[in-house]
């Protein structure tokens, strides 16, 4: 019996001398590029990117969520939620009773829009002892449940995308937010190659030129973070919402016009249209079947009835969206009435589609080095960056199976449950020996 007392003795010596082995916990820095293609690297010269792949983790490509659009996407990615569980359905705030619209930029300070149960990581980090900024991060400017994020910048409508300085003055306000109080969670965001790849398309040599800057900018994050002895202690995923696409226009293709297959004024009550590739209407009472019949007659796109929308969108069960949901097909846009939509690039469309897909990369002391990571879900992030700043998740959608094969072990907080879980077991071994 003495042995066996001795033996639970060591093991409980065991399994705490891991849990104060294990790393203190490194800090997070989550940044996106909105509207960052997959591919945008590939025909451009950009060594810090190449370097960062060496030093860090890249995935081949990731997948956002259906709904390839700005504000669903990055809040998918900050709350682990499918769109249809988090109901930030549109950049455009919306009441279709009321019709109320409300421009993206608009509904960044707008809890309504964004609280809907769901607590994104900031919060769920804060009410676990920790630190948490955003800046400029899509939500972050809302309250969840009451609680703001501990600090807050939030974008101004009239915000410049491209300011190469004052890009870099954002990353060292970032950098002493960590080093000079201690934040452990930071997300922060640019406009940038979204606005280009809109306004000029994805192939025009003005996004070129921008991911020179970003890989630029990432030369001087790394320069900064030195600068600030946070190599060592400050993990980076460099990451952004969905991709761009050229829109086709006359003569290659006719462009659509809803109203041409859709009487607006008779059938509907409500639409958002003019909007890249993803519409919503609300058919007049009893009118549902009507719309739906004339929108399937239309060509290059697909309509759905909410009721239909296929499970692996994970869009069907939200309440916000309306009832009648279309997806113009790659590179068409949705026009109401007339085309007045002036964009040479846009999005929104399937995520299966390629053009839709985006960028993963990772570095930090967490992180293996030199690792290509096959393409998974965006969604996936969430549960990775719980690992990494070692809190409990609040419930989500996404799987820390799909990308914990990214860390060079898998986490600590992992091991601390163990080991206060092997606690109670091995009293209660020794109590029964004795
Ligand atoms: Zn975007």
């Amino acid at each position: 019996p003495l042995n066996l007392i001795y033996l639970c003795i060591s093991l409980y010596i065991i399994v705490n001398k891991q849990k104060y082995c294990s790393y203190s916990r490194n800090k997070l820095l989550l940044i996106s590029f909105d509207g960052f293609r997959w591919d945008y690297d590939q025909d451009v010269d950009t060594p810090n990117l190449d370097q960062l792949a060496l030093d860090g983790v890249k995935a081949k490509y990731i997948t956002p969520p259906m709904l390839t659009m700005t504000s669903p996407s990055h809040f998918t990615t900050i709350t682990g939620r499918w769109v249809e569980d988090h109901e930030v359905v549109h950049n455009m705030m919306f009441n279709s009773t009321t019709n109320l619209k409300v421009p993206h930029k608009q509904t960044l300070t707008r809890s309504e829009w964004w609280d809907n149960g769901v607590l994104p990581l900031w919060i769920t980090a804060q009410n676990q002892g920790l630190k948490t900024a955003s800046f400029h991060y899509p939500g972050g400017g809302a309250n969840y449940s009451g609680q703001s994020v501990n600090r807050v910048l939030v974008e101004e409508s009239n915000h410049p995308d491209d300011n190469e300085t004052e890009w870099r003055q954002n990353i060292d306000q970032v950098m002493s937010w960590f080093s000079e109080e201690d934040f452990h969670l930071v997300t922060l965001y640019y406009g940038e190659p979204d606005n280009v790849g809109h306004a000029k398309g994805p192939d025009h040599p003005d996004r070129k030129k921008i991911i020179q800057q970003i890989d630029r900018t990432i030369g001087y994050l790394r320069e900064a973070m030195s600068r600030h002895h946070l190599n060592d202690r400050l993990n980076v995923i460099i990451t952004s919402d969905h991709g761009m696409t050229t829109v086709k226009k006359r003569p290659q293709v006719d462009e659509i016009i809803i109203r041409d297959y859709l009487n607006l004024l008779k059938l509907t009550s409500f639409e958002i249209l003019d909007y890249g590739g993803f519409g919503i209407v609300t058919p007049r009472p009893g009118r549902e079947q009507e719309v739906f019949d004339a929108l399937s007659n239309a060509p290059n796109l697909t309509v759905y009835k909410k009721s239909q929308i296929p499970e692996s969108f994970h869009l069907g069960k939200s309440e916000r969206l309306p009832p009648i949901v279309i997806i113009a097909d790659l590179g068409f846009n949705l026009n109401s009435r007339l085309i007045v939509y002036v964009n040479k690039g846009d999005h929104g469309f399937h995520n299966g589609e390629m053009d839709m897909k985006t960028i993963f990369r990772a570095f930090g002391p967490d992180f293996k080095s030199n690792f290509l990571s096959e393409p998974f879900d965006s969604i996936h992030i969430y549960p990775l960056m719980c690992e990494l700043l070692q809190i409990d998740p609040a419930p989500h959608n996404g799987s820390l199976v799909v990308t914990k094969n990214l860390l060079l072990q898998s986490g600590g907080s992992q091991r601390t449950r163990l080991s206060l879980a092997l606690l109670p077991l091995s009293m209660l071994l020794m109590f029964t020996v004795l």
